[in-house]
């Protein structure tokens, strides 16, 4: 296993030309301390765990101590956000480190928070401790759950006063990727019409991480339904766990179909298709209930972008049009099968699929307990029997009348399957998560860390590695929101 001195750096984004980046370090931050850090994590790059409890560690990951091999830089692009043109953004916060060689396809190594950019425009370069909490604990919790990601090594904090709504205290998180490259890399080519770099860019892509599409007859339409089915069946994901990401803007888009740049994103909790996680998001347009059509239209910014290569823009729109929605659609209807413990798909599950989120917002369920409990109903029951139980799922609704209806449906499907009760609950148990990174959870675990107590980062760390089992010393990470966090808000602010 590898130490800090001998990871085994091959910087490949840093070999294209400069017109990508601009190659500067870090900003030291005085009094580096780790708050956290996550083996998983160190295990993708080799990197020994008994490296966090040196000195050196949070001194490397702080920014102020470079890691031999490395090169680090700042990499440009641009993008959409909300829906309007943005211009030039780029890397205003994060550096690229370089990329660690590792068994599959290498893992970039990126320090967001870690001082100023050519990109930063009027912004301070730096991250606020309670963001990059955030950001680590849900990178490492998606990951879990088997959702594409970026990962998340470790954060380290500092004392360094950093002005926010109120004055805070900066943190570094330090980012794992195969590339952090986004549909807004492409988009800033394109928008100023340099053909060069944006080929250049596409074949970086298409060459490190998607070689299959060099033997298509467009290796460009290839890469664009390469991306399309990717981020269609990454949104089904975010559908079927009930997760928001909350700024889908393009230049938090990742070209690989990972779930990238962790905001104010949130989980559903009490059940509304109209949730909005972020506060700042005033007319919702990245609520849970538009994410998929964004995407959609996110990967219409993309194809106009990589339209010079392609050609025809009617072969953009067909590439597009045949990858994204069927992919969507047929991902989504299967994750939520499982979801209700269906083995096969057969006519009339669509509608039901409907007619199980019809009961979730009409009841404001809690998304996450009521599909945990349903997977400990009997698939057959005797009348005398049936609200005792049905008890842990009645104990949620407000509307009896209307879940008993629903589960009588429920049964119904499950009896055109015959699937064994242990079976299928063994399964519904390993897809639906007992444990989510619920906002509240986040909160209590940012305010301790606050504190000086980083033991709850760790310990929802822990939990949230292991979202399918019953962790019964987790218990109260299992709970909807308590009171105190009702009002809980978000905004963009990190
Ligand atoms: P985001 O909304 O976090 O995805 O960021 C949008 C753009 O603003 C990106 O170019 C970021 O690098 C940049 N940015 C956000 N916060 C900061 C900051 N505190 N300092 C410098 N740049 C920032
Ligand atoms: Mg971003």
């Amino acid at each position: 296993m590898a130490t800090l001195e001998t990871l085994p750096f091959d910087n490949a984004f840093a070999r294209l030309p400069d017109a990508f980046y601009t190659r500067l370090p870090p900003e030291p931050l005085p009094e580096p301390h780790l708050v956290a850090a996550s083996p998983d994590a160190a295990a993708l790059i080799g990197l020994d765990p008994a490296e966090f409890a040196r000195p050196e560690f949070a001194q490397a990951f702080a920014g102020n101590r470079l890691l031999p091999g490395s090169e680090p830089l700042a990499a440009v692009y641009s993008g959409h956000q909300f829906g309007v043109w943005a211009g030039q953004l780029g890397d205003g916060r994060a550096h690229l480190l370089g990329e660690v060689a590792g068994p599959g396809s290498g893992w970039e190594i990126q320090l967001k928070g870690a001082g100023q950019t050519p990109y930063s425009r009027f912004a301070d370069g730096r991250a606020v401790l309670r963001s990059s909490i955030r950001e680590f604990l849900c990178s490492e919790a998606m990951a879990a759950l088997g959702i594409p990601t970026t990962r998340a090594l470790c954060v380290v904090g500092s004392p360094a006063p950093v002005r926010r709504e109120e004055i805070e205290t900066a943190a570094v998180v330090t980012r794992l990727a195969p590339s952090f490259i986004r549909f807004g890399s492409f988009e800033h080519w394109a928008a100023r019409n340099r053909p060069t770099e944006l080929r250049q860019l596409a074949d970086y892509v298409i060459d490190r991480f998607r070689p299959d599409c060099r033997a298509a007859a467009n290796p460009y339409a290839a890469l664009l339904s390469d991306v399309a089915r990717r981020t269609a069946g990454l949104i089904a994901q975010w559908q079927a766990v009930g997760f928001m990401h909350g700024v889908m803007n393009t230049d938090n888009m990742s070209i690989l179909g990972l779930t990238l740049d962790y905001g104010p994103f949130g989980f559903m909790d009490a059940f509304d298709a109209g949730h909005i996680c972020n506060h700042s998001d005033d007319h919702g347009r990245y609520s849970y209930r538009a994410q998929p059509q964004i995407g959609h239209w996110n990967l219409y910014a993309l194809g106009h972008a990589l339209s010079s290569l392609i050609g025809e823009p009617d072969d953009v729109q067909a590439t597009i049009e045949s990858s994204y929605a069927p992919t969507f659609e047929a991902r989504f209807m299967d994750l939520l099968r499982a979801k209700l413990g269906l083995a096969q798909a057969l006519p009339g599950d669509e509608d039901f699929v409907g007619d199980t989120f019809a009961l979730l917002q009409q009841q404001r369920l809690d998304f996450t307990q009521f599909f945990r409990r349903l997977g400990r109903l009997p698939a057959r029951v005797d009348e005398a029997e049936r609200a005792a139980a049905d008890a842990p799922l009645r104990d949620l609704a407000l509307d009896r009348d209307a879940l008993d209806a629903w589960l009588a449906l429920w049964r119904a499907r499950l009896g055109a399957e015959g699937r064994p009760d242990a079976e299928r609950q063994a399964a519904m148990d390993a897809t639906n998560p007992k444990f989510v990174l619920r906002n509240w959870i986040a909160e209590s675990a940012i305010r301790a860390a606050r504190a000086g107590d980083f033991s709850e980062v760790e310990a929802v760390r822990a939990c949230l590695a292991r979202p399918f089992d019953e962790q019964p010393q987790f218990e109260r990470f299992a709970a909807p929101p308590p009171d105190w966090a009702a009002g809980l808000a978000v905004s963009c602010s990190s």
